[in-house]
């Protein structure tokens, strides 16, 4: 028998905690629990166990059961991979992130679309994604789940696009007796309770806001085009009342918040208001490295090397918000799933919406090209190096971000690793989680 390579190991003075990057299960067993089964493990005599032997074994059985330990002839490579096909060959989930206009209201100083073209919809691309996705309806009846996600830009500067556009797809999805979900990804300053008030209608389940900091911080890198003013205070208001709104409940609502040299020691601050003020039940907190956009070098840019040191300091604050017990910069994510587009507002599409309006990740447009002739961006091969490295992340980091191997190498076919960071912070999470005296 051999341990699993999907495995994590931290170690605090007593205890050995184990945790499955693959099933994601932890478990804890004292070091002298531990040492006796890794030395079962790799193959020492009975004798030599100091501990009971039918209880080692027993342990054996439960860590065997949650897939710590696999027989020697278990080969993971292979079975992880094609489970992995199959996973992406079954999908039954169709996800349209679409973009109303590329134009934003806001001049924020590390918006990755600073420089590219402002479009705004032409309103006869409606009738052709709609075309586009009967289409691909058609010929894929295993699609169960739709989502359109609202991005920008700023999404909301045109609110009538939004409204047109969900009754076609509501009406669609209707015909087609397909169930779906909307969600929004919005600066939050236009946000108002009739806008929400239709979308809930028609299936609203997740809004997107971005706040950096308290009005010190956000106002100077969050502010109004033109004018420069801040933006703190309306977006606070819009979020405020949101959260009062009696059928907004069920709604899951996604604090961004963007980090950098600029802002990153001042978010714990932020934190502690925003739960004095709004509570941490009903916000889900993600944090998001900013990284340097294609069109210029961000000044503030925190180095993926020193992303770890940051992001467990605020993990270590997080104050009861919830967030993600894994830290990752890749993931099985939107561009990797096998029906996944961003149509820009000119109707060109791509897999991952980072890339919106750079040309070579262009992968198609609307007008032109059927949705299904648009190119995968999971590479299967990609895994070979990552197994070869008997790396543990792979579940949760599946080769890296196919932006970022754009930006690192102009190639997305190249792995974008960062396993040193990953195995930072995802030590330092787990330890924080479950070990006494962290
Ligand atoms: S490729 Fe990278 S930037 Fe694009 S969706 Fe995936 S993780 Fe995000
Ligand atoms: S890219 Fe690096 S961190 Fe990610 S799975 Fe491969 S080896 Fe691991």
């Amino acid at each position: 028998m051999k341990w699993t390579m999907f495995m994590m190991k931290v170690e605090s003075n007593k205890e050995v905690l184990l945790y499955n990057t693959y099933n994601r299960a932890v478990v804890i067993l004292d070091k002298l629990e531990y040492n006796n089964i890794n030395d079962l493990i790799h193959g020492k005599k009975v004798k030599e166990v100091q501990s009971n032997k039918s209880e080692v074994k027993s342990q054996i059985e439960k860590l065997r059961e949650m897939k710590f330990i696999m027989e020697d002839e278990t080969n993971e490579k292979e079975e992880y991979l094609k489970e992995l096909k199959e996973f992406y060959e079954n999908d039954d989930f169709l996800a349209l992130l679409v973009l109303p206009t590329t134009a934003c209201n806001f001049d924020c100083t590390y918006c990755y679309q600073k420089g590219i073209p402002l479009h705004v919809v032409n309103r006869n691309i409606i009738a052709s994604i709609m075309s586009r996705i009967e289409e691909l309806l058609e010929d894929n009846k295993e699609i169960k789940m739709t989502k359109i996600d609202f991005f920008g830009g700023e999404p909301l500067l045109n609110w009538n696009f939004i409204e047109d556009f969900t009754k076609e797809f509501s009406s669609l999805m209707r015909k087609r007796t397909i169930d779906y979900f909307l969600k929004l990804t919005t600066n939050g300053y236009l946000l108002d309770l009739n806008k929400i008030n239709f979308l809930l209608k028609y299936n609203l389940q997740q809004i997107q806001i971005t706040m950096d900091g308290l009005p010190e911080v956000h106002d100077k890198r969050r502010m109004l085009k033109g004018t420069h003013k801040g933006t703190f205070d309306r977006i606070f208001n819009n979020l405020k009342g949101l959260l009062d709104l009696k059928d907004a409940r069920d709604l899951l609502i996604l604090l961004r918040i963007n980090f950098d040299y600029q802002n990153v020691d001042h978010i714990p601050d932020f934190l502690d208001f925003i739960k004095r003020e709004l509570g941490v039940d009903n916000i889900e907190i993600s944090f998001g490295q900013v990284t340097s956009p294609i069109n210029f070098n961000y000044e503030y840019m925190i180095p993926f090397d020193e992303v770890p040191e940051h992001y467990i300091k605020l993990y270590k604050v997080r104050l009861g918000f919830t967030l993600s017990d894994t830290f990752t910069f890749g993931s099985l994510c939107f561009a990797k799933r096998k029906f996944s587009y961003v149509v820009a507002p000119n109707g060109d599409i791509y897999k991952c919406v980072s890339s919106v309006g750079v040309d070579r990740m262009k992968e198609g447009n609307i007008y032109k090209n059927p949705l299904y002739k648009i190119r995968d961006y999971l590479f299967v091969d990609l895994y070979d190096e990552c197994f070869k490295e008997k790396c543990p992340f792979i579940p949760i980091c599946h080769t890296g971000c196919r932006f970022v191997s754009f930006i690192r190498y102009g190639d997305i076919k190249k792995r974008d690793c960062h396993r040193e960071e990953m195995k930072r912070i995802n030590s330092e999470i787990l330890k924080i989680q479950y070990l006494d005296g962290y």
